[in-house]
């Protein structure tokens, strides 16, 4: 009878999950109020793994939102990664912002359903998804009449920014400092003061530069539309968001171009949702290759702005708040060096397969304590000496 209680409980649990709402995906275009009662419906049927919120505002007052699943959502866990997906940049790329608003329906439907990929991605990744970083474009772009819309109607902010070229030109800096000699991560630290005074940066690119400051994202991807194209950093575009992420924080972004139509028809949306739907679930896994951990003092403590170094690799990642980090890397053999200032660094060994992440914690001997091991020992020493030459 031991066993009858749990079984039971499974059992209920089966029950009332078969009598889910499993809302279906509705395939059309979603305007602003649109868009918001979408986000909002996933998060009431799925309340435990789902939160709205908004990172800031359009130029014209529309909020930026963001779904964000996660087993426990609100809340960065130490030592599970960020991923993000940003839709929609240019607002008359229409297609990413439908996709994404499909795939939070799809994950909420599948989490309840049991899907084994799904229920992994959430219970192992929190997923942040903006299905518009252009609300004010795209209003532009869609209120234009008829099946066929302008090719360049809509495609920056209401201030007419081009949002993937108002990013400050990181590439400028770290070509100088390849040169030179200087860093070529973070290069944003403590500059978030002079972010906000840049009055050549629109409200919406602001808002996502204190989002990829504020959030320890390891893997993202930017979604856009006229073309069929994967671009990853550094491209020709010195100003474009991918290099920015990757050379302003820990984040690695792609570019993915998903239609060769920007705005195309509605009865077509239910295609490109099936011909992307396996890859936008299977990118985000990929957030679970490379090597993961930790980085403490020898108490235990979090080291968090630590250096994460790969040996051969000219790009450092650093740890989060709880010392926990993130490094992509393809499968093979590294050398990978955790280093913070007053600190020893400590280099090992690390066999990276296909996936998942090796896990490799770092603990790191304080400088000042290893100065006061040292003259322990040499105050023993000299008692010993005293002792044995009887001083
Ligand atoms: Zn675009």
């Amino acid at each position: 009878m031991a066993i009858a209680k749990p079984l039971l409980l499974l059992l209920v649990g089966a029950t009332s999950c078969a009598l889910c709402a499993d809302a279906e995906i509705s395939f059309e275009y979603h305007r602003y109020d649109e868009l918001r009662k979408a986000l909002v419906s996933v998060w009431l049927q799925c309340p435990t793994i789902a939160r709205i919120y908004t990172i800031g505002e359009s130029f014209e007052g529309r909020e930026l939102l963001v779904l964000e699943m996660s087993d426990n959502p609100g809340a960065h866990e130490p030592g599970e990664p960020e991923f993000k997906y940003v839709a929609n940049m240019h607002g008359n790329e229409a297609v990413g912002r439908e996709l994404l608003v499909y795939l939070a329906q799809y994950l909420c439907n599948q989490y309840q359903q049991g899907n084994e990929t799904v229920v992994d991605l959430i219970h192992g990744a929190r997923i942040h998804l903006m299905p518009s970083m252009n609300p004010d474009g795209f209003e532009k772009a869609a209120s234009q009449s008829g099946e066929i819309k302008d090719w360049f109607v809509g495609r920056t902010n209401a201030q007419g920014a081009d949002l993937n070229r108002n990013f400050p030109d990181l590439d400028r800096i770290v070509y100088v400092n390849e040169r030179e000699g200087g860093a070529n991560n973070h290069l944003l630290q403590n500059m978030k003061k002079s972010v906000d005074e840049n009055s050549k940066l629109a409200p919406e690119t602001k808002a996502v530069i204190h989002w990829i400051m504020d959030i320890p994202f390891v893997l993202s991807a930017n979604l856009h539309g006229g073309d069929v194209v994967a671009n990853y950093p550094y491209d020709e575009t010195r100003s474009g968001m991918q290099d920015f992420n990757y050379l302003s924080s820990n984040c690695f972004e792609i570019t993915l171009e998903l239609s060769c139509d920007k705005f195309p028809a509605e009865d077509l949306l239910k295609s490109y949702w099936e011909q992307n739907r396996n890859s936008l679930v299977s990118y985000i896994e990929q957030v679970h290759r490379g090597v993961k951990g930790f980085v403490r003092d020898l108490q235990g403590n979090a080291i968090s702005n630590a250096t994460i170094s790969v040996e051969g690799i000219e790009h450092d990642i650093t740890t989060a708040k709880d010392g926990d980090y993130w490094r992509l890397l393809t499968p093979g053999n590294y050398k990978v060096a955790a280093s913070a200032p007053g600190y020893l660094s400590v280099i090992k060994k690390v066999a990276v397969p296909h996936s998942p992440a090796t896990r490799v914690d770092f603990e790191l001997e304080s400088l000042m304590e290893r100065k006061e091991e040292e003259r322990e020992e040499l105050m023993d020493w000299w008692k010993m000496m005293s002792e044995t030459l009887n001083f």
